[in-house]
């Protein structure tokens, strides 16, 4: 035998030495532990009480959270924590999979879904055997993105009500909604072993929390928001002690990401990759873990996957990219993973809402750079703030920072085309048997770090931060001038020509609206989003055949736009061309069997088709799903009067008027005169 041989074996024998005495010795006792996952949407974590000493800006008074500072001092609470992407969706599936963006497909917050490849958290613990459900708070992370794999139950739904601005403004449910659903589920279910995940949105523009919080944070809603869900994180954890769970379940509290507060001059979050929006809570407590413990050194959202797994006994995918946090947490060992000291950290949303670069940067306990057209080195240790660019003092840490960057993304010649396809295989070729979504549509994107640097617009994030507070204040006339100056400045933006486009609509000058979006086109702005609000603004004008090819030209581009495909349904309906309306309204039950319009849209095709009998019941399973659903009251009054069935007539009739907006108004008369008519036939 060799020398160099046994030095090798010897090395080796030591390694499975120090891994069997550092590894836990409680897999027998794992059978019973479960997991409560909460994540704090929009939460930086400077804003939370128990992490005060952690502030780099002094002057922010932040949130008093007396029950995630109580969980803190019961458990690990780490000190710098820092999510991968400054965006809710890509950042949940970063905590979910353990993997950077790169590997995990969820890029952005349109257009992309998680790759079905990744294996979640939550799937290798229903595999294991644990019972598995999510309550989300907000429509962001809709089952559709995929995050819902691996959950028995995936709780997103959220109605709409509230969706005044379209699909830019998401619905939302308030953090006590969520609580009560979580809890109900608990009380069902823990009797088994379970893994929960919550979700509470709450925090996240706008701002706009409940009393006493209102009256308690006057001036600082934002920190108002994190209050409030600190007081149900406290209902989650007082229903933990009740039942004797405590001990039994390991807690685990993240953000996704923080809020600019327009500390480097973005009010929210999506656009830098400064540290007010990825410096996040991250506590952990539970069995096996040590009470009180402050970990300074710098962990990743990608490392609580590996750390749970551990935790739960479940067998990781070794290529996962995080790493176990346990050495850290028990022994205050450094992690020893592959490239675990250093946080890689990136945001497309510049490049895809904007059209400028996208930003790519990575993080040491030391050290930020920042990938830009203009690149950006920090020394944290002297400048937690990130104000002052050091860059040219420090080059070879900028080198060497970028050769670390490509180490998680390839090398920077390599092609960095994405194809953009908001949709997971088999919808798609479900789609496409109806004619939607053929196999080349969605749209490239290239990451070739061109176009402005974000830190260079930031006139246009204000003039959007100015347009909000204008268009919630309905000044649509000053919003919509607002947003022309700012297209003089940077005209190759798509969202401010949407905002544009959206003012118009509200203000009611469809044609107007119909300029901007045709502007848009010729600028080369060809979303999706701009061809289905360009149908719909004809649709309003009575345009149907121009109505019909945009909405059609959208649906091809992203046939998950469940709103124009309706719209494109009823514009065919109007044309009386009841199979294609048919094809439109089933592309949208194909992806969400509960879609209540799309129901009332069935039943007209088969009030066109004069097959009445398969007409009633979709307009009943319209209102069945969705109440407040006006229509199908109408349209089954209709069909009941002529049927003969005055009773049944005269209450759909009746359930109408009480119900109906002010946008049926012009319906009124003549459903009145139905009813007296019905009441003198009787
Ligand atoms: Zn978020």
């Amino acid at each position: 035998m060799k020398p160099v041989n046994l030095l090798c074996r010897l090395q080796l024998l030591g390694l499975l030495f120090v891994f069997a005495c550092s590894r836990p010795q409680q897999t027998t006792q794992n059978r019973d532990l479960n997991v409560l996952f909460i994540t704090l949407d929009t939460t930086r974590a400077d804003h939370l009480s128990c992490y005060e000493t952690e502030k780099a800006d002094r002057s922010r008074k932040g949130a008093r959270t007396p029950h995630l500072d109580a969980l803190a001092a019961g458990g690990v609470r780490f000190a710098k924590a820092i999510a991968q992407v400054p965006l809710t969706l890509p950042s949940h599936a970063c905590i979910f999979t353990g993997n950077y963006p790169e590997v995990h497909g969820l890029r952005d917050m349109v257009g992309f879904v998680l790759d079905p490849k990744q294996v979640t958290l939550a799937s290798m613990a229903r595999s294991a055997g644990f019972r598995t459900a999510a309550f989300v708070g907000s429509k962001v992370l809709d089952h559709q993105f995929g995050l819902q794999q691996g959950f028995d139950t995936y709780d997103d739904q959220i109605s709409s009500a509230h969706d005044v601005e379209g699909r830019l403004v998401l619905p939302e449910r308030p953090a006590a909604v969520t609580t009560d659903r979580a809890l109900n589920w608990l009380r069902q279910n823990s009797g088994e072993r379970f893994f929960l995940w919550v979700h509470y949105y709450d925090p996240h523009d706008p701002y706009d929390p409940p009393e006493p919080y209102k009256s308690n944070y006057v001036g600082d809603l934002y920190s108002g928001e994190i209050a409030y869900v600190d007081g149900q994180v406290g209902r989650l954890l007082e229903f933990l002690d009740q039942s004797d769970l405590r001990q039994r379940t390991l807690v685990a509290v993240i953000g996704d990401h923080g809020e600019g507060l327009n500390d480097h001059l973005e009010q929210t979050h999506g656009v830098f990759i400064y540290d007010e929006t990825l410096h996040v809570p991250l506590i952990l407590a539970g069995p096996r873990v040590p009470p009180g413990r402050v970990i300074q050194t710098q962990v990743r959202s990608i490392d609580l996957l590996p750390t749970v797994a551990e935790f739960l006994s479940l067998s990781a995918n070794a290529a996962v990219q995080g790493t176990s946090l346990w050495p850290l947490i028990e022994q205050g060992k450094q992690m020893t993973g592959k490239g675990s000291n250093y946080a890689y950290i990136e945001t497309l949303y510049p490049k895809t809402f904007m059209n400028w670069s996208e930003l790519r940067g990575m993080r040491t306990d030391r050290w930020k750079f920042i990938l830009a057209p203009k690149p950006e080195l920090y020394d944290l240790e002297h400048d937690p703030t990130e104000t002052a660019n050091v860059i040219d003092q420090h080059p070879a840490e900028a080198d060497h920072f970028q050769k670390k960057i490509w180490e998680v993304i390839g090398p920077p010649q390599s092609d960095r085309k994405l194809a953009v396809a908001p949709l997971d295989a088999q919808t798609r070729q479900e789609l496409a048997s109806l004619g939607y979504a053929s196999a080349g549509s969605g749209r490239e994107l290239v990451l070739d770090m061109k176009g402005p640097d974000p830190k260079d617009r930031v006139r246009t994030l204000n003039a959007l931060d100015r347009y909000k507070q204008l268009s919630k204040a309905k000044s649509f006339g000053q919003a919509a001038r607002l947003l022309q100056d700012t297209l003089q400045t940077d005209p190759g933006n798509p969202m401010v020509r949407l905002y544009l486009g959206i003012t118009q609509e509200r203000q009611g000058a469809w044609r107007q609206a119909i300029e901007t979006y045709r502007n848009a086109i010729d600028a080369r702005i060809t979303t999706d989003e701009v061809y289905s609000r360009l149908g719909k603004a004809y649709l309003r004008v009575n345009d149907l055949d121009n109505a019909i090819i945009a909405m059609e030209t959208a649906a091809s581009k992203n046939p998950t736009d469940r709103e124009n495909l309706c719209n494109l349904g009823t514009a065919h309906l109007l044309q009386k061309r009841p199979t294609e309306a048919e094809k439109a309204f089933k592309a949208i039950l194909l992806q969400d069997d509960r879609y209540a319009a799309a129901y009332n849209g069935l039943g007209l095709v088969a009030v066109q088709q004069g097959d009445i009998d398969t007409a009633r019941p979709n307009f009943e399973k319209a209102i069945e799903l969705d109440p407040k659903q006006v229509e199908p009251l109408l349209h089954l009054g209709l069909l009941y009067r002529d049927k003969g069935d005055r009773q049944q007539a005269l209450h759909y009739f009746t359930e109408f008027l009480e119900k109906a907006p002010q946008d049926y108004s012009h319906l009124l008369p003549q459903v009145r005169q139905s009813i007296r008519e019905l009441q003198r036939a009787n």
